[in-house]
């Protein structure tokens, strides 16, 4: 007799375990307290989370495998992983207790811990395109990961968007194509919430005393719960949304949190859907539509075969160690309107309020606004950490914590991003139509009304000369400082201070 656990993330039917029902095996899945409480989560996370276990388990029972199920307002859920183990491994006899391999941190210890104590036994997860160790193995031959050559070897290795040796079209990336400004046309595809009703799940969380915060939206719930909802997410992408994907991966807009983005990460994170099936449906996709350009394709597999990938990799050779990194020694406390989206800045009232709306923001809002603001004023790099891990529906620490900490707030010191992302109103005004009808002036760098992502961002260099300077990749920022004169920069400096000190009030 064998208890398989399955973990919140761990959702994959395509997983070799289930292959056939065995009566000698008794899945466990359960709802616990620490899951819900080692950061302050999203509502929508937390229905997510709930609701595709419940679906997963019901699919289970349904193919007849044997199943134990522990709801978090369960009178038998002991809320711990190790009680509830103990008590059904006497319960029901069982000499062996499997777990697939987590994705974090914080559970691989807990578990190797408890091995002292109970007879865990772990087995990979088959999710990722590369094993753990595959990665690791990857990681170890280099002194200088670079994103490019592991997605190329990833390239060469599946044979992805290859001719022969070479690339399809003769290039690795089209990054360079990537980068354009949406001006509402060609139109985003419209994302009606699906009809699915979540209330009484909502309420037995709300019972059961769990803490959250942003819209629960139970009523209709926008996220695929199931298998099968995620795949028709997936086909509704490659038909409406990756002709443009590529071009218009970096605009932002107002009112338009998703354009034309996948909406993927939350049914890959809880592996719902496998990077190879969403990666194979892009290229048939591309097969049949020839309105879908090489450079969208590219630009779509590079963020799953590449950057997924890449920093799940860098998360495992990096950690424990990286989850305290703190270059800057950043101390500021992130300002309250982070959890509220009451803050006048156009942007950020934007890309915050529609992560509290929607627990989702696309990657250059959390990177090039939430991330760079936080990283310009200073933020302590653990309560920007906890704010993306609580916000975000696909929000597991593995894939969290690199791009937080590591690319958005540079706190690793440049080992996951070259050079810091911090950008100024100049780019945001270029991305977006955010600075029109904003209450500062994207052009002023200090006085009445000037843009704070302004008078930070070259406050933010003035700071951190010593630590900046030598950067070869950003030598332009540190000349372009030098031509302005010792007033100038004196203004900058006093304009910053005066926002740090009333950041609450932005
Ligand atoms: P699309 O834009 O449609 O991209 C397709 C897929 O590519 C995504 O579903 C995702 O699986 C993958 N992907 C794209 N970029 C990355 C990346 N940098 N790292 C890993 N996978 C990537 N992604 C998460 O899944 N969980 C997180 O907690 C998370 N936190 C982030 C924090 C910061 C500060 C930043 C800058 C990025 C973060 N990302 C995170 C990456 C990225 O923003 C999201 O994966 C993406 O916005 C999810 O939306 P989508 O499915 O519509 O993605
Ligand atoms: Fe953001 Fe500044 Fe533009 Fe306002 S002017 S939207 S604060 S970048």
């Amino acid at each position: 007799m064998r208890i398989r656990l399955l973990l919140g993330d761990q959702l994959d039917i395509n997983h070799s375990w289930f292959s056939g029902a065995d009566p000698e095996v008794l899945y466990v899945m359960m709802e616990v307290r620490p899951e819900t409480e080692y950061v302050h989560h999203h509502a929508q996370k937390l229905l997510a989370v709930f609701a595709s276990m419940r679906n997963f388990a019901a699919e289970l029972e349904g193919r007849g495998h044997r199943l134990r199920y522990l709801k978090i307002g369960d009178p038998a859920n002991r809320q711990s992983f190790e009680e509830n183990l103990t008590f059904l491994t006497a319960e029901h006899g069982a000499e062996l207790i499997e777990y697939q391999r987590p994705d974090e941190f914080r559970l691989e210890e807990l578990f190797l811990e408890m091995q002292a104590r109970l007879p865990l036994c772990r087995v990979e997860s088959e999710h990722f395109l590369l094993s753990r160790d595959e990665a690791a193995a990857w990681f170890a031959k280099r002194k200088n990961p670079v994103m490019e050559y592991f997605y190329r070897d990833i390239r060469k290795k599946t044979g992805w968007l290859m001719e022969g040796d070479a690339p399809q079209g003769g290039k690795w990336n089209y990054d360079e194509e990537n980068r354009r400004a949406w001006r509402g046309d060609p139109p985003a595809p419209v994302r009606d919430g699906r009809i699915v009703d979540l209330r009484p799940l909502w309420e037995e969380i709300q019972k059961a005393g769990i803490a959250s915060f942003g819209e629960p939206r139970a009523k209709a719930f926008r996220w695929p719960l199931r298998r099968e909802e995620a795949l028709e997410d997936l086909a509704r992408f490659c038909r409406e949304g990756l002709t443009h994907f590529g071009r218009y991966q970096d605009a932002m807009a107002m009112n338009e949190p998703f354009l034309f983005h996948s909406l993927l990460s939350f049914a890959l994170n809880v592996k719902l859907i496998s990077p190879r099936e969403v990666i194979e449906a892009a290229l048939a996709a591309a097969d049949q539509n020839p309105a879908i350009p090489l450079s969208s394709l590219e630009g779509f597999i590079r963020q799953i075969a590449g950057w997924r990938e890449y920093i799940r990799g860098i998360y495992w050779e990096r950690m424990p160690g990286f989850g305290i990194e703190n270059f800057f020694d950043h101390r500021r406390n992130l300002p309250d309107w982070y959890w509220t989206g009451e803050v006048k800045m156009r942007c950020l009232k934007q890309s915050i309020g529609q992560s509290l709306k929607e627990s989702y923001a696309h990657h250059i809002q959390r990177l090039m606004i939430t991330g760079s603001f936080a990283l310009l004023a200073g933020i302590d790099p653990q309560q920007v950490d906890d704010w993306y891990l609580g916000v975000y529906i696909d929000a597991f620490q593995w894939v969290e914590l690199p791009n937080t900490r590591g690319m958005s707030q540079f706190a690793d010191g440049g080992k996951t991003a070259t050079k810091p992302y911090a950008g100024s109103a100049n780019y945001i005004s270029k991305m977006s139509d955010y600075c029109k009808g904003c209450a500062y002036n994207q052009k002023q760098r200090h006085g009445e009304g000037a843009c704070p992502f302004n008078s930070l961002y070259w406050d933010f260099y003035l700071r951190h000369r010593e630590r900046l300077e030598d950067n070869p990749r950003i030598g332009f920022v540190y000349r372009t400082l030098d031509k302005f004169s010792e007033e100038e920069r004196r203004s900058i400096r006093r304009q910053a201070e005066e926002y740090l000190e009333g950041i609450e009030g932005l």
